[in-house]
């Protein structure tokens, strides 16, 4: 157990801690020091993109303030890259915790989907994407932020 809560401690044998050691691919859009941005392999829309600190924690209930001050920039800032790519309406931000929360990930992490006027999202976790279309959906983000402002 964690001592600030009662969640379980962090367990770097989940995925995202393997994309971070490099030991399985990602769809890398953009990195810095503290996080790290990829494509969700199953979007609930074209260009949904995951935000991952580099730091361990399971979830938000048990990550530390200097995690989560570096976080939300950098959500923020893909966001807007998210935003110009795929000249949405508007952006989703979603963030589970722990299975009971829609969690099924247990490394912290943010949801990034454009969104369009009347178009609903597809189920969480539904179905896989190509690498073809997940690249070339990276590559749209990838060229958005080097407009995007950074603060
Ligand atoms: P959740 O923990 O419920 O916030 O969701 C975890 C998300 O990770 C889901 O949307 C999955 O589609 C996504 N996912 C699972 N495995 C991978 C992977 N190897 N690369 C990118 N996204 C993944």
């Amino acid at each position: 157990m964690n001592d600030m809560t009662d969640i379980p401690a962090y367990d770097d044998g989940n995925i995202f801690a393997k994309i971070l050691r490099g030991e399985i691919p990602s769809h890398k859009v953009y990195e810095n020091d503290d996080c790290i941005a990829f494509m969700d392999v199953m979007p609930q829309a074209p260009g949904h993109t995951l935000v991952v600190p580099k730091a361990p924690s399971r979830n938000l209930l048990d990550a530390d303030n200097d995690t989560l001050r570096k976080l939300l920039p950098f959500v923020r800032r893909i966001a807007r890259a998210v935003e110009t790519a795929f000249d949405a309406d508007g952006i989703t931000i979603n963030q589970f915790n722990e299975a009971a929360g829609g969690q099924t990930v247990f490394h912290l992490h943010f949801h990034v989907i454009p969104r369009h006027d009347g178009v609903a999202l597809k189920r969480h976790e539904g179905g896989m994407e190509s690498t073809d279309v997940l690249e070339a959906n990276a590559d749209k983000i990838r060229t958005a932020l080097k407009t995007t402002p950074k603060d």
